[in-house]
């Protein structure tokens, strides 16, 4: 078999299916794919709202409850008490399958009856955590999604294991932390980014078993140095002193010069440790796994994000979360011993042969269903004998091809395609489709995505960002009543919400650690941790060693390598573009640098 070189159905550019592709995609009986692998992911990204929650009614129970969908969604929402209850059935929405329609569009009619829960969490296995999102296993956290197993953590996203840490992306076991990103068994560790097993760090990257470090980068096993200098013990916490780091204006003006500095020296082309031919960024402990962001435990898997329990193999265009999960394809928020799952969204625990379908845990044999748990042989939330679904799933898929569903912007979906961004439950900005491929209203609704005006209408501002004292200490605890005002006054594109409150073990936080209070709201200060992470897109490039120094002369190479004085040969994909001003350089040359 040959690559093929197609053009993208949605953006018109060019993209190629290798041969290792069309087998799998024959292995598990679909046609290729007629997106692009990145129109592709953003397709499933608009079905994954995180972090845009409103206050609503439970529409069986009546009582208020936190959301993901606002209270003008077309469809019934139920708390997550209710939805788990065996006080609904979502087979009473089944239907027969109507071969004068489009199946997609069968969907839609059902989508708009059955009622889905308003979080994708399991509130019993949260205490004191009412406001978060795709979450577990919490206690006394607040503003937290995409996480589990924590406690006393608020405003964070991707954090496992940790404890009274705030403002955190991807943190593991992580302690009394603050403002990091991508970090392992850190504690007190603050702004900084790629750290492990270190403590009472700031603005550092990429350090490893290191305390006391000041704006460091790339230490293995030090103490006490800053800006990568070794110093005193006493030399430096006087040091320390003097950075006066409870000062907003302070902590800006180190900030600027650690990123300075970090600068100067080289990175690796990708974050992965433990892989055998991967490509990608953030993947460990993987084999065979390509243009995949944030994977563990994988093989041959391709265009995945965010598969972050172990045990997936032979997945393409799988986004979140897996374990222990095979043969899936097209599927978004899902996980826990999945096999031959398609087109399909929110599907977890125990579940095969499931395509199109949406809400359900446990099940098999199921086509087009919503909310159902431990069904097997059903269409549109009806139960079939296994020879009758087996006939009507074959009828289904025909006729899937010769009356495919056309949205409003004119594309065709026939068997193979994911859901519309159409039928998407969520307007474009609030989904994560937003925070990795942002668009402005006008620029989404060109491409005919729906777009969702913020609710402004709950925030009084008491309290003007301007008028916040610059220094920690000159804030009292009647900060905690105030109301205040974003920066970014809703005039980003950042999901603002125009204002935020201080919570009171947040306040405690900032006191004991000497930090000054933030001036963004949450989601904005979400929005700028995200801009230091990598994209989600991968480039060609070659290593940027030229021999004893960086190409760019910045940095000084410390030991010989393996190409002598010539420039180093390796090439690579990267998520670091050829415009980008970091020094990057390829395994080889990396380990032979930074131990
Ligand atoms: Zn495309
Ligand atoms: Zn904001
Ligand atoms: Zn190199
Ligand atoms: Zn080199």
């Amino acid at each position: 078999m040959q690559s093929e070189i197609k053009r993208c159905q949605n953006c018109k550019q060019e993209f190629t299916i290798e041969p290792d592709d069309f087998v799998f995609y024959e292995k598990i009986d679909v046609p290729p794919p007629t997106w692009c692998p990145e129109c592709r992911l953003i397709r499933r990204l608009c079905f994954n709202n995180q972090r845009s929650l409103y206050k609503r009614e439970c529409n069986l129970c009546k009582n208020a409850t936190i959301s993901m969908y606002s209270s003008d969604a077309p469809f019934p929402v139920y708390c997550p008490r209710c939805w788990w209850s065996d006080d609904w059935d979502p087979m009473e929405y089944g239907r027969e399958y109507d071969f004068s329609k489009s199946l997609l569009e069968q969907i839609r009619e059902l989508q708009l009856v059955t009622p889905v829960p308003a979080l994708s969490t399991r509130h019993q296995t949260l205490t004191n955590s009412e406001y978060v999102n795709m979450a577990h296993n919490l206690k006394n956290c607040y503003l937290l999604f995409n996480s589990d197993y924590d406690e006393g953590c608020a405003y964070g996203s991707e954090v496992e294991n940790s404890e009274d840490s705030f403002d955190m992306m991807m943190a593991e076991s992580c302690h009394l932390s603050y403002e990091s990103i991508n970090c392992i068994k850190c504690y007190r560790t603050f702004f900084s980014v790629d750290c492990k097993d270190s403590q009472d760090i700031w603005f550092s990257r990429n350090l490893v078993n290191c305390t006391n470090c000041f704006g460091c980068t790339n230490l293995r096993n030090k103490k006490y140095y800053i800006f990568n200098e070794p110093h005193t013990e006493e030399e430096y916490l006087e040091k320390l002193k003097e950075f006066n780091l409870g000062s907003k204006k302070s902590i800006q003006t180190a900030k600027e010069k650690a990123l300075e500095l970090h600068m100067k020296f080289p990175r690796k082309f990708m974050h992965g440790s433990h892989n055998v031919d991967v490509s990608g960024d953030y993947v460990h402990n993987s084999k065979d796994v390509h243009n995949t962001f944030i994977g563990t435990g994988s093989e041959h898997c391709r265009y995945c994000m965010w598969l972050i329990i172990k045990g997936n193999k032979d997945c393409y265009d799988f986004t979140q979360f897996g374990e222990n999960t095979q043969n899936v394809y097209e599927t978004v928020g899902s996980g826990i011993n999945l096999n031959n799952v398609k087109f399909s969204a929110i599907c977890v625990g125990d579940v095969h042969n499931v395509e199109y379908t949406q809400h359900c845990f446990g099940g098999a044999y199921l086509l087009a269903c919503i909310g159902l748990r431990n069904k097997q042989h059903c269409i549109l939330n009806k139960q079939y004998s296994k020879e009758s679904f087996d006939k009507l799933r074959a009828g289904v898929i025909e006729h899937m091809n010769t009356i495919p569903y056309t949205d409003n912007s004119g594309r065709t979906y026939r068997y193979g395609e994911f859901f519309p961004s159409e039928l998407s439950p969520f307007a474009y900005n609030e989904t994560i489709a937003q925070e990795y491929f942002p668009l402005t209203k006008k620029e989404a609704e060109e491409q005919g995505y729906l777009w969702r005006e913020p609710d402004t209408k709950d925030h009084k501002i008491t309290k003007n960002v301007d008028s916040l004292p610059d220094h920690i200490s000159d804030i009292d605890d009647g900060i905690l009543k105030e109301t205040i005002g974003c920066e970014h006054e809703g005039k980003c594109n950042e999901q603002c919400t125009t204002a935020f409150k201080v919570i009171s073990s947040e306040l405690q936080f900032y006191k004991k650690m000497n930090l000054p209070l933030p001036r963004l709201c949450p989601n904005c200060r979400h929005y700028q941790r995200l801009k230091q992470r990598n994209p989600l897109q991968l480039c060609h490039r070659k290593c940027t060693c030229d021999g004893v120094k960086s190409e760019n002369g910045a940095y000084k190479n410390t030991a010989e390598h393996f190409h002598g004085t010539d420039h180093c040969p390796n090439e690579f994909e990267t998520p670091y573009a050829p415009e980008r001003k970091e020094i990057v350089y390829c395994e080889q040359c990396y380990q032979t640098e930074v131990v």
